[in-house]
């Protein structure tokens, strides 16, 4: 099976698919891969090193599409909304196609793929299980996120992290409140400790108590009701409930000098969380990283990719945060790739079977294989996505 990977084509995307370190293990069960000339470049992945690795490299895009029964993308369908249809004429009937494509903001986008006769894998629709954790890009990315945030906001500070004892003064150590204590968050959390920083954070699921407080940050506690979802996520409330959250935040908020929200409800925009006027009672010199940007914002003011200043406090909305950082992004991310391609493999009946090779098998039944696959066979057959186009169609989906 030969597994295509070509340069990314969303604006200022930096990823790459898969690294040159994961080919032998690719090899390993089965799979071949082809790079497209220049795919890597802009993470650090340059073609020799592909080719060291065992790599075919190949001239054109379209020489990668041609040839591979597997595309493996950074972003393809709705979350590469400006070239994913770029690429339509290219997918062969039959081939599979995976990674991110955000197909529940963007269902029309993969309901295009469908007539092609593609198999898609949606990687943001991995179900959060134990089994399926090393194949979570969702995660993985958001780890990158937290830790980027964190070095964004240390750079714009006009002060220290660190408390520092000194022949010319004490400094007193940075004060971070991190708003959703999620993945994005707790990295956050962390990366702000190491850097010396006092860090607090609030999170609505309770559970998250004991994760911040074990990466030494302390746990607001607000008198509100938690609010716990399904599948250890966050659950939408009410416009009541984000209103008395916002009245609880404000003294934690003006007493911060860096302040970084990553609150997410699944498939919902992200919540105000940070107005207007929480921001003017912040000190000039603070900070806000809102790492929500990309899904409206938690904070009043951000504007996605755009710095804001109000009065003397920054505050920044960035987009794609994963890819400024593609070296590793990249690494993390092929992990996730090649462990989701391993999964498609036939696995023994009986575990204790040692003579069994595993084989390429879609048809073997399988949560993630099924919770993952959008189209197949000319058809959308994700429940979710059908719902979505359902309700856009008004059932005619
Ligand atoms: P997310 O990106 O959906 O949301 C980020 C955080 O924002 C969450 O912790 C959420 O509770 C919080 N949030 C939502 N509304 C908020 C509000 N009004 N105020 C403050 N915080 C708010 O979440 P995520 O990082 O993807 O993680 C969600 C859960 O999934 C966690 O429990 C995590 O441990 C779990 N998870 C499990 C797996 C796995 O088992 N494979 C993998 C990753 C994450």
């Amino acid at each position: 099976m030969l597994v295509g990977v070509v340069k990314e084509s969303f604006p200022g995307e930096r990823r790459v698919a898969l690294v040159p370190d994961i080919v032998p293990l690719m090899q390993k069960r089965g799979y071949e891969v082809a790079i497209q000339a220049g795919a890597g470049t802009e993470a650090g992945y340059l073609d020799s090193a592909y080719e060291a690795k065992g790599a075919k490299v190949l001239p054109s895009r379209d020489a990668v599409f041609e040839q591979a029964a597997i595309m493996a993308h950074v972003r393809f369908g709705g979350a590469n909304p400006e070239h994913a249809a770029d690429d339509l004429a290219r997918y062969r009937e039959g081939q599979c196609v995976v990674g991110a494509a955000d197909p529940l903001s963007h269902p029309e986008r993969i309901a295009e793929l469908a007539p092609k006769g593609v198999n898609t894998f949606g990687l943001e629709l991995i179900p959060r299980t134990t089994r399926a954790q090393a194949m979570d890009i969702l995660s993985s990315m958001a780890t990158v996120a937290g830790y980027r945030a964190v070095l964004w906001a240390a750079e714009r500070l006009p002060k220290f992290f660190p408390m520092f004892m000194t022949a010319a003064g004490t400094v007193a150590p940075a004060k971070v409140f991190v708003v959703g204590a999620g993945v994005a968050g707790l990295q956050a959390i962390a990366t702000a400790k190491r850097l010396g920083a006092v860090v607090s954070a609030y999170d609505v699921r309770p559970a998250v108590k004991e994760e911040v407080e074990s990466l030494g940050g302390k746990f607001v506690e607000f008198e509100l009701e938690t609010a716990e979802g399904e599948g250890g996520y966050a659950k939408g409330m009410d416009e009541a409930f984000y209103a008395k959250q916002r009245e609880m935040m404000i003294k934690v908020v003006a007493e911060s000098d860096v302040v970084i929200t990553t609150a997410a409800v699944p498939g919902r925009k992200a919540p105000t969380l940070v107005t207007k006027e929480m921001v003017d009672g912040m000190a000039p010199g603070s900070v806000i990283v809102d790492l929500a940007a990309e899904r409206c914002g938690n904070v009043e003011l951000t504007k996605p990719d755009v710095v804001v200043e109000h009065h003397g406090v920054t505050i920044l909305g960035p987009c794609n945060v994963p890819s400024t950082l593609p070296f590793h992004a990249s690494q993390m991310y092929s992990r996730n790739v090649f462990n989701f391609l391993v999964n498609m493999l036939s696995k023994p009946k009986d575990r204790r079977d040692r003579d069994h090779v595993p084989t390429f098998d879609l048809e073997q039944e399988d949560d993630i294989l099924e919770g993952t696959w959008m189209t197949k066979g000319g058809d959308v057959v994700h429940p979710a996505l059908l719902e979505k186009l359902g309700a856009a169609t008004g059932g005619q989906a």
